[in-house]
C-alpha cells in the first residue's frame, strides 16, 4: 500500500488501512506529513474521551464499558490505548484483554493500542496523530486511554475533548492527586470499584476538594462506576454528553480544538529545533569554535549567535 491508497483506505472506513496509519504513525515513518495531509481535511468530527489515572483504578475496564454503551446507542467507537512505558507493546496492552474480545468482530469498534517506537517527540506529538486517523476513518467517539498518570500520559489525555480522571476508593488521597496535577485536568471524576467500601468517602473527598478552589464555569460532576457489577456506566456516559453539550454551548469546544491544534504545532517546531540542534552539534560544529573559545577569540554568547546561525539551516 503506498500512501496514497493508506489515505483513501482510511477515509472509506477500511480498518486494515487505520491499522497501517497508525503503525505509520508509531514508526515515524517519511510518509508521514503526506499521510497526515491527506487526513487532516476529513478530521474535527469525533468526539474525543481522555481517561488518566493511575494503574489497576480500572481504566481499560471502563473503555470496554464505554465501548459497550457506545454501541448501544450506535455510535461507532475506537479506543487508543497508549503506552509510554514501553516502546514495544505490540498490541498487548488491549487486543488481548478478553473483556474487549466481546467486540473483536463488530466492524463499530475499532481497538488499537500504540506505542512510540520511532516518532521523534515521543507521544505527545504521535497520539494526536494517531487519533486524527480513527476520526478520519469516520468513527463517532474515540476513547483515548493511557496506562499511568506520568506526565507524559497525563498530557495526552489532556488533548481530549472530555477527560476523564479515575480514582479507586482509598486512594483518594486529595494531596496525591494534586501533586500528581491531574485534578485541574478533570471534566468528570470517575470513582470506579464503588463495590468497594470507601467509594462514598472518596467521592465526597473529591466534591470537598472542588468546593474549596475557585468557582468553576464547570465544575467537574464526580460519578461512581462499578464495572464489575455494571453500574454508574449509564451515569457516566450521561455526565460526558452533558460535558459535551457544555462545550459546545459555551463555544469551549472549537476554543478546545483550536488551542489543542496550535499547541500541537508548537510542539512540532520545538522538537525540530532541538533536533537541528542535536544534529549541529554532532556534526562537530561546537568543537570547531572550541579553539577561538579556550584563547578568548570568540566568547561564548557570540559562539552561541554563530551555532544559532546554523540551526535555522538545519530545521527545514
Ligand atoms: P487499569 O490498569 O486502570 O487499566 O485497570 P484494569 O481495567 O486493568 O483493572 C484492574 C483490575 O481491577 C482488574 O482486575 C479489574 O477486573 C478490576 N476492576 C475493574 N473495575 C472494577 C470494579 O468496578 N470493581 C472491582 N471490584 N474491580 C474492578
Amino acid at each position: 500500500m503506498d500512501v496514497d491508497e493508506v489515505v483513501q483506505g482510511v477515509l472509506a472506513g477500511d480498518r486494515r488501512a487505520a491499522a497501517r496509519a497508525i503503525s505509520m504513525v508509531e514508526d515515524g515513518a517519511d510518509a508521514l506529513p503526506l499521510l497526515i495531509a491527506g487526513l487532516f481535511p476529513s478530521t474535527g468530527r469525533a468526539f474525543t474521551v481522555g481517561l488518566t489515572g493511575s494503574p489497576g483504578v480500572g481504566k481499560s475496564t471502563l473503555a470496554a464499558s464505554l465501548v459497550k454503551a457506545a454501541r448501544a446507542r450506535e455510535k461507532t467507537v475506537a479506543v487508543l490505548a497508549v503506552d509510554p512505558t514501553s516502546p514495544f507493546t505490540g498490541g498487548a496492552l488491549l487486543g488481548d484483554r478478553l473483556r474487549m474480545q466481546a467486540h473483536a468482530t463488530d466492524p463499530g469498534v475499532f481497538i488499537r493500542s500504540m506505542a512510540t517506537r520511532g516518532h521523534l517527540g515521543g507521544l505527545a506529538l504521535a497520539a494526536p496523530e494517531a487519533v486524527r486517523v480513527l476520526d478520519a476513518s469516520g468513527v463517532d467517539l474515540i476513547v483515548i486511554e493511557t496506562v499511568g498518570v506520568g506526565q507524559a500520559e497525563v498530557e495526552v489525555a489532556k488533548e481530549a475533548d472530555t477527560t476523564l480522571v479515575v480514582v479507586a476508593p482509598g486512594w483518594g488521597d486529595a494531596v496525591q492527586a494534586s501533586k500528581a496535577g491531574i485534578l485541574e485536568i478533570a471534566d468528570v471524576f470517575v470513582v470506579n470499584k464503588a463495590d468497594r467500601d470507601g467509594a462514598g468517602e472518596t467521592a465526597r473527598d473529591l466534591e470537598h476538594m472542588l468546593h474549596l478552589g475557585p468557582a468553576l464555569e464547570w465544575p467537574p460532576p464526580v460519578v461512581k462506576t462499578s464495572t464489575l457489577q455494571d453500574e454508574g456506566v449509564d451515569e457516566l456516559w450521561d455526565a460526558i454528553e452533558r460535558h459535551q453539550k457544555h462545550l459546545e454551548s459555551t463555544g469551549g469546544l472549537e476554543r478546545r480544538r483550536r488551542e489543542r491544534l496550535l499547541r500541537e504545532v508548537k510542539r512540532m517546531v520545538a522538537e525540530r529545533i532541538r533536533e537541528a540542534a542535536a544534529a549541529m552539534l554532532e556534526e562537530g560544529a561546537l568543537e570547531r569554535l572550541a579553539d577561538d573559545l579556550v584563547a578568548r577569540r570568540v566568547d561564548p554568547y557570540a559562539a552561541a549567535d554563530i551555532l544559532m546561525g546554523t540551526i535555522d539551516e538545519e530545521a527545514r
